[in-house]
């Protein structure tokens, strides 16, 4: 969500490194862009509503230029115009603003008192008031900025430019990432370091109320008003992982990868069979309960993740939406185990969710896909789902990677409770070594997915049912239709449709109903039987041996048998192929869907 990059240097030309950096944060989602740099003693601000193309055809890109700052804005406060796009400039002062800043309205009261006028309906053009307003006090840019932290309640990763000052960037941030890197005779900043992985590999992790500035030769890091050391790190993720490959999207890629995933996710934990599960997992055993805290996909794979602790470790989890859960009484119990989920590590809810449970006192432990993030870092315990860079907003190999990475803590949990028998255990190695060919076979499947999409594309409804596991694997195929593909769709729990939602069952209504839990798989079918029976098109995705009944259903994917504890990592994938085709089909933007956003920084 939103994207930042700046440059300070004499070795690139800045106006392209910027225009180049908002490419590469593009995947991340936005309405609009906009860039400031130095040009000729002066600071030109350039902005358009829409893609950065728009953007790019108003800016001679040869500009000779050695400072500015970029964005791409995700509309929070005002339309998505370019009044309200940034860099917004007041008097001396040119920022750039991820975040929103909840005490704006006063704050601009204020400012107006004090004779300011505004442009723009955003609360960055405040900011840009107040760093300005203070600093022609202090005259002193780390004094404002110091200064300002205080003022400001919300979140915020700021990029600054101070008229007076045109050799330095300043950087402020809190609740928003913003990282700086570094490089010899040049330095930038981003919010996150595909913007600028051709540039350089080494970056700095920027703390929550920590302000920098930045020239050209040194970064200086301040914290409440003192210099503060800082370590350099270097980014390990492959370059490659920002491509396409010759996939005609990233979300196909990224899918694609999911064999690769599942074996780098497991591998540490299973390649000595127990022992590395026992080794290489924190012990869980001391927890009478789990709460499992996500947003969007991140909570659907808690979804899955509870079925299995219950079913194979016995502990009873919980699963809530991390905006919901951070503003209600959270009943947290001593002995219980806080579990955040997150592909970016950033996801503004899930972290305020996690500080809500360590203020509470409460273990936590992040699932996190992005290393050195912030939920990662202010986790008590991490592990890291091994699904390298994901740039398709729709998440696939990361949910499939957190699916992976909670069954294994299922696993780790049922052995050290001695729940599971030997023989079971076995059955679950002998899966994992053939799980990645069976996700790969289910992939190479497109004709199967193909004609559904054909099948479903004219209607405006599709509603996808399960009971028990299969129910939480609805849900996320639900969402990915939804996402990708703008078609609107429900999920429900199999037994529930009755008790209302069967009244919007017509001729022809699609129903994709997932089958697979053995324990539950009959008491579905009786219920896809009440559907198919008013009219429904109904497509089971089973495992199960179905008789070919039209009475029962009109298609069936038939995906492998494997143990309980990976049978959603086969499940999801027709899922989320078959909204993968009905999107390209209906020629929607797939890996860069309509208002959504990678990374969701704001709450
Ligand atoms: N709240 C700011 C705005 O609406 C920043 C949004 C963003 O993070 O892109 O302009």
């Amino acid at each position: 969500m939103c994207g930042i990059v700046g440059y300070v240097g004499n070795k690139e030309n800045c106006v392209r490194v910027l225009i180049d950096g908002l490419e590469k944060l593009e995947y991340r989602g936005y309405d609009s862009a906009g860039i400031a740099f130095l040009n000729n003693d002066n600071i030109d601000v350039v902005k358009e509503k829409g893609k950065i193309v728009n953007l790019k055809s108003k800016i001679d890109l040869n500009i000779n230029s050695n400072l500015g700052i970029g964005h791409t804005r995700w509309a929070t406060h005002g339309n998505a115009t370019k009044e309200n796009a940034h860099p917004h400039k007041v008097g001396a002062i040119t920022v750039v603003h991820n975040g929103i800043v909840e005490n704006y309205n006063e704050l601009k009261k204020d400012l107006i008192n004090k004779g300011y006028v505004f442009n723009s309906e955003t609360d960055t053009e405040v900011v840009a008031a107040l760093i300005d307003y203070i600093y022609k006090k202090e005259k002193d840019m780390l004094k404002t900025i110091q200064k300002v932290k205080e003022l400001l309640t919300g979140s915020y990763a700021l990029g600054i430019i101070c008229d007076d000052n045109l050799d330095t960037l300043y950087t402020l941030k809190n609740k928003s990432p913003l990282i700086i890197g570094v490089n010899e005779n040049e330095n930038y900043i981003a919010s996150d370091v595909p913007a600028i992985l051709d540039k350089t590999r080494n970056y700095i992790v920027l703390e929550d109320k920590d302000y920098a500035s930045i020239k050209s030769d040194g970064v200086k890091i301040y914290h409440d008003g003192k210099e503060k050391d800082f370590e350099v790190k270097e980014f390990l993720y492959d370059a490659n992982s920002v491509d396409k490959q010759g996939y005609e999207h990233f979300m196909l890629k990224e899918m694609n990868e999911q064999p690769e995933v599942f074996k780098n996710t497991t591998t540490p934990y299973l390649k000595n069979g127990i022992d590395s599960l026992i080794e290489k997992m924190p012990d869980f055993t001391k927890y009478e309960r789990i709460r499992i805290v996500a947003c969007g996909s991140a909570t659907h794979a808690g979804l899955v993740g509870k079925c299995m602790i219950e079913k194979y470790a016995n502990v009873e989890v919980m699963v809530e939406t991390a905006s919901e859960f951070r503003y209600k009484k959270q009943f947290l119990k001593n002995d219980e185990l806080v579990i955040v989920v997150s592909q970016s590590g950033e996801t503004a809810d899930t972290l305020e969710a996690l500080l809500i449970a360590k203020q509470n006192g409460n273990d936590t432990l992040g699932i996190v896909n992005a290393k050195g993030s912030t939920i990662a870092r202010e986790s008590k315990m991490v592990l890291y789902t091994e699904a390298g860079q994901e740039i398709a907003v729709a998440t696939t190999k990361a949910y499939s990677a957190q699916v992976a990475l909670l069954s294994l803590i299922a696993l780790n949990l049922s052995c050290k409770k001695n729940l599971i028998d030997k023989k079971e255990m076995l059955d679950i190695l002998r899966d994992v070594k053939k799980l990645p060919d069976y996700i790969e076979e289910l992939l190479n499947r497109r004709d199967e997915y193909k004609k559904i999409a054909e099948e479903i594309k004219d209607y405006n409804d599709v509603f996808f049912i399960g009971r028990g596991v299969d129910y939480a694997l609805a849900q996320e195929g639900s969402l990915k239709l939804k996402e990708i593909s703008y078609t609107h769709s429900e999920a429900y729990a199999a037994g529930e449709l009755k008790h209302g939602t069967i009244s919007l069952i017509e001729d022809k209504t699609p129903v994709i109903a997932v089958i697979t839990d053995d324990d539950i798989a009959l008491k579905t079918i009786s219920n896809v039987k009440e559907v198919k029976s008013r009219g429904a098109n109904v497509i089971c995705i089973t495992n199960k041996n179905l008789s070919n009944d039209s009475n029962l259903y009109d298609k069936k994917i038939v995906i492998p048998k494997v143990n309980d504890l990976f049978e959603p990592l086969l499940t999801v994938i027709p899922l989320q192929m078959i909204a993968y085709e009905l999107a390209k089909l209906k020629e929607c933007s797939i890996d860069k869907p309509r208002n959504l956003a990678k990374s969701v920084t704001v709450e």
